[in-house]
């Protein structure tokens, strides 16, 4: 099998995040996450030599990715073309047949191309910024390679009895990271100068604690997290985050603690308390979603708006005109129109007696109805001012057979906790994946340097 490593391209995917188009992304989206200060982030493979620090090399695997963390030996090297390379990006409203007649390539050769078995579904659909990379002799093409996936490559090269195409395993190399931080002003900030990106920070606050934990009204200076993480490689170079492996979240007090195991027969792969119940609850706490809400929130000062169980009963949140609302719970939906001075409102069912509302849209998520099946997560509206609201934000609302509850503080009901089928597998993994985030703690700790 061939490997990647000495594919003679110097491959930039339009899909890979780079950190600096994650962070200029990160500042575009303007977080209304309250800011992680000082954050500190090692390597756990990479010990400087000064250091004093004795993190020893994780003990965990990683099953996703078994092959991937020992490189296999030199491969056979693949012979370069000759003639002329042009990297071409692709730009919008770009095709091949435009591209071949821009750098005046052999049309016939082309057409022979997209002939080859396999290569017409890999080749076709072109995403702007994507790189395809292109060897001609004189107008005839001697090879072609572009990126399919974040670890295959498609390459087409001309033989002596046409052409011929092989699709290349570009491994990935998966480190473990960790970061530690405190809450300060604001998380964007310190989470750039930690070289953490965006999409960690996100996958606490969307996919591992936001059951748990109100990222949008509960979080206060002072608040502590630490993170083992998955920093993916190729060839050397970081592309980019991977997976949250365990991780710690300390709120006004109270730690939070989950962890993420996958089990072998692959059924199975979520975020877990290390008792074995799921971070998941039946409700979100705060349907919105974190990467879109946008206002100059400080967790020292209250916003007036925020927190402010009303009259009506709900919990307003304060958010752009256009922020993502989410279905709170799987349910089905009972309204879906204009009401009053709730504006424009969806109303989810979700069983048991529970109803949640949601007021002052500015549009609807598109084709929604009544009656329908929403997941939770499903993006149910976008926020407005609609109806009876001095500025933009989501009127939320959890009642129970008709009682009003404060959806900050009613209890949530369970979803599953680890399958006993699951359960001596789950301890084991847990057990070895705590170890490292201990780990990353003690270490935080004896590196941050004294206050001076
Ligand atoms: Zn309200």
């Amino acid at each position: 099998m061939h490997r990647g490593s000495k594919i003679a391209i110097d491959y930039k995917p339009g899909s890979s995040k780079s950190r600096a188009a994650a962070h200029a992304r990160w500042f575009a989206s303007g977080l209304l996450i309250p800011l992680i200060g000082g954050l500190l982030v090692y390597s756990l493979r990479e010990e400087s030599p000064t250091s004093t620090s004795t993190v020893p090399a994780p003990t965990i695997t990683l099953p996703e990715l078994p092959a991937l963390e020992t490189p296999e030996a030199e491969p056979d090297p693949i012979p370069k073309p000759l003639g002329d390379t042009v990297e071409f990006v692709v730009r919008r409203n770009d095709t091949l047949d435009r591209i071949f007649r821009q750098l005046k390539l052999s049309l016939t050769d082309l057409a022979n191309i997209r002939g080859l078995p396999g290569v017409r579904e890999n080749l076709d659909r072109l995403h702007p910024g994507d790189t395809i990379t292109l060897v001609h002799d004189e107008g005839l093409l001697q090879a072609l390679t572009r990126r399919i996936s974040e670890t295959e490559v498609l390459q087409v090269t001309r033989g002596e009895s046409g052409f011929a195409a092989e699709v290349l395993a570009t491994p990935l190399e998966t480190r473990e990271a960790y970061a530690t931080g405190t809450i300060d002003s604001s998380l964007f900030v310190a989470a750039r100068a930690a070289g953490v990106s965006p999409e960690i920070i996100l996958a606490l606050a969307n996919d591992i604690f936001g059951w748990d934990i109100d990222f949008a009204l509960d979080i206060r200076a002072g608040d502590r997290f630490a993170i083992v993480y998955e920093q993916k490689f190729r060839d050397g170079e970081y592309i980019g985050d991977g997976r949250v492996l365990a991780a710690d979240f300390t709120n006004n007090g109270k730690t939070y603690r989950a962890i993420y195991f996958k089990s072998a027969d692959e059924a199975v792969a979520d975020y877990f308390a290390p008792d074995g119940r799921s971070m998941r609850r039946q409700f979100l706490r705060a349907p919105l979603d974190f990467t879109r809400i946008s206002s100059n929130f400080n967790p020292r000062r209250r916003h007036p708006i925020l927190n402010t169980i009303r009259a009506h009963k709900g919990v307003d949140y304060a958010a752009a005109t256009g922020t993502v609302i989410k279905a709170a719970g799987d349910g089905k939906v009972e309204f879906v129109g204009t009401k009053g001075g709730y504006g424009r409102v969806v109303i989810l069912e979700h069983g048991g007696g529970i109803s949640t509302l949601y007021a002052h849209m500015s549009r609807f998520a598109k084709g929604l109805r009544r009656g329908q099946r929403v997941k939770q997560g499903t993006t149910i509206g976008y926020v407005g001012s609609s109806g009876a609201a001095t500025g933009p934000h989501l009127h939320y609302e959890y009642r129970v057979h008709g009682v009003h509850k404060n959806p900050r503080t009613v209890p949530l009901p369970d979803a599953a906790p680890i399958a006993d089928a699951y359960r001596a597998e789950f301890e084991a993994r847990t057990r070895e994946v705590l170890a490292l985030l201990d780990r990353a703690q003690d270490s935080a700790v004896a590196a941050v340097p004294p206050p001076d």
